[in-house]
């Protein structure tokens, strides 16, 4: 059995913690046994609980604070948890301390660049000049909504197999990738939708693939690397 660490978001006062099924389904599916790990885990326990998980998996959720990657908010940016962050950035790196393989969506992919030295825009539309719509209606969140240009030779395009559409609920993303982490993939507008590590088993996306299982089993591949990376 593989096991996989799935951080929990905390609600505004930390009194609840959670993590959307959808996650703990796509391990599930994949044979993987999720583990959940929240903020209360004491920082002293994190190397002998990260050994003993096969991977990690790091959700989506909401802004990462800009404090944490040397910058003051921009107005966009209203709602932050520095105590979730530092959680789980604490967590990525021991992950990566480790060697274990890390899948991080949107908010998770975020948190793994910034983990590693990258900084975000806080607002695509107001600092990336985005143009196409990037936060769709989420009445149907495995509607894919906008393209994105695979970068030949990577093992994301490989695990996409073909598939260039993608569902999309973000207002931010990465800015300058974090040393040893190279693009997967990009967006008609030029917004980062994917990255990877050349040498370490680190994959990131901003998109949702939990969202899009049913309506397109292919995103499966995402997860089945995570829970059997190789
Ligand atoms: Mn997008």
């Amino acid at each position: 059995m593989q096991y996989i660490g799935v951080s929990c978001a905390c609600d505004g006062t930390a009194d609840q913690y959670a993590v959307k099924r959808s996650y703990l389904d796509a391990v599930r599916r994949c044979g993987g046994c999720p583990v959940l790990l929240t903020q209360l885990t004491p920082p002293e326990s994190l190397p002998h609980l990260v050994a003993g998980l096969d991977g990690l998996l790091v959700p989506g959720g909401i802004d990462v604070s800009p404090l944490l990657y040397g910058q003051e908010p921009i107005q966009a940016v209203t709602f932050t948890q520095e105590a979730q962050d530092r959680f789980e950035l604490a967590l990525i790196r021991e992950a990566v301390a480790q060697g274990k393989p890390i899948l991080a969506v949107c908010r998770g992919a975020q948190l793994v660049n910034v983990a590693l030295g990258g900084t975000l825009y806080q607002d695509i539309h107001e600092q990336a000049g985005a143009t196409i719509c990037h936060r769709q209606d989420s009445r149907i969140p495995s509607e894919c909504t906008h393209t994105i240009s695979t970068v030949p030779g990577t093992l994301f395009e490989r695990l996409m197999n073909g598939q260039t559409a993608v569902n999309s609920f973000h207002h931010q993303a990465i800015r300058d990738l974090a040393p040893g982490l190279v693009a997967a993939a990009w967006s008609a507008d030029g917004i980062l939708e994917a990255f990877e590590s050349p040498t370490r088993p680190i994959l990131g996306v901003q998109f949702h693939p939990e969202l899009l299982l049913d309506a397109a089993p292919g995103f499966l591949a995402l997860f089945q690397q995570l829970v059997h990376w190789e």
